[in-house]
């Protein structure tokens, strides 16, 4: 049974599913996607395992609003299980991806400079065509700019921090990207609508320029998108490139077959916008792996490519200088070199 209700991250007026026999709250939100998170609400941040403030800001730019799948944080085990389900026709919430304090961690922005760069990127994410105008309503918003919505007092308690305290957040970061002509207000006097609830602004020239450089450069990013067959028989070739890719300095993303097969061409797609590289092995032929390097050159991204010696290039790809390989314990080193001479 589904019921409305506030979203316990963002406030936004969402819809809940309790299902008392697994424990279960899930929640469906228009700002924070979907989610089957176990929060203690009212205790300390180390029981609840999320500092909430980031959590907002992650599932904002990370939630799984369309896509058939959702965020959870019960066990790996449970993970597992809900997948073997989901692959045998039992698809009642989606596909489960775990998520953890960690990853929310790894990806908060350290930097307020990293905060404006996302900014950025979100909104042109959500422009449909240059010129026109973006409305935000305040819960999106708040989530979208950082703002802090809870302190944590003494005891690790959170605290939830009053109205006005928020919109001042908002408004800070708002007028600073004003002043870098970033964006600007439609509504005139001040950010926000007569009721307060909703802002409505327009992206100007010099954030389409900075978002262009981002896509392409992904200054911050040490993600590297790796495109190659995935299964059991090329397990060592998985491990030989992920530890060149991680010799180098560079954070490898393998989406496994599984994932492939299941979902999510957007999510895949972004995957390979937000790296800095791609790493390609087309040892096996493989259709997607061609796709995805085809993708990634088109966004200029560099690619690295990658071959076993004794299979034949298709000819658009044989042209690009690859490294050919014998063994898979070829891989690392050479791999390694070749991102330090090529990417650095
Ligand atoms: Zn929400």
């Amino acid at each position: 049974m589904s019921e409305q209700c506030k979203c316990p991250m963002c406030n936004s007026n969402a819809w809940l599913d309790v299902d008392i026999s697994a424990a279960s709250k899930f929640y469906s939100c228009p700002v924070c996607g979907r989610i089957d998170l176990q929060l203690n609400l009212d205790t300390r941040i180390d029981e609840v395992q999320f500092d909430r403030n980031h959590l907002a800001a992650f599932l904002v730019y990370n939630g799984y609003k369309n896509e058939l799948a959702f965020y959870t944080n019960r066990s790996k085990e449970w993970v597992d299980k809900v997948k073997e389900e989901f692959h045998k026709g039992n698809r009642e919430h989606g596909l489960p991806v775990y998520l953890d304090n960690e990853t929310v961690e790894n990806w908060y922005p350290k930097t307020f400079a990293e905060k404006i760069d996302r900014i950025l990127l979100y909104f042109g994410d959500h422009i449909k065509h240059v010129g026109e105008s973006l409305t935000l309503k305040k819960e999106e918003l708040y989530s979208v700019l950082f703002v802090d919505r809870f302190d944590y007092d003494q005891f690790g308690k959170p605290v939830e921090r009053g109205n006005g305290a928020l919109k001042s957040q908002a408004d800070f970061m708002l007028n600073y990207l004003k002043d870098q002509s970033y964006i600007k207000s439609l509504t005139s006097a001040s950010w926000w609508n007569t009721s307060g609830d909703e802002i409505n602004l327009q992206v100007l020239p010099t954030c389409y320029a900075r978002i262009d450089l981002l896509q392409k450069n992904n200054t911050h990013g040490k993600d590297v998108f790796v495109a190659m067959k995935f299964g059991d028989d090329t397990t060592k070739l998985r491990e030989a490139i992920h530890k060149g890719i991680k010799n180098a300095g560079y954070k490898p993303i393998l989406i496994d077959e599984v994932e492939h097969n299941e979902f999510i061409i957007p999510e895949l797609l972004k995957h390979i916008k937000d790296s800095k590289f791609v790493v390609v092995d087309l040892t096996h032929q493989n259709n997607g792996a061609y796709f995805e390097e085809g993708y990634a050159m088109g966004l200029g991204k560099p690619v690295i490519q990658l071959c076993k010696s004794t299979t034949k290039l298709h000819f658009d790809v044989a042209q690009k200088n690859t490294i050919m390989w014998k063994t898979e314990e070829d891989i690392p080193e050479r791999l390694e070199k070749r991102i330090k001479a090529t990417i650095d």
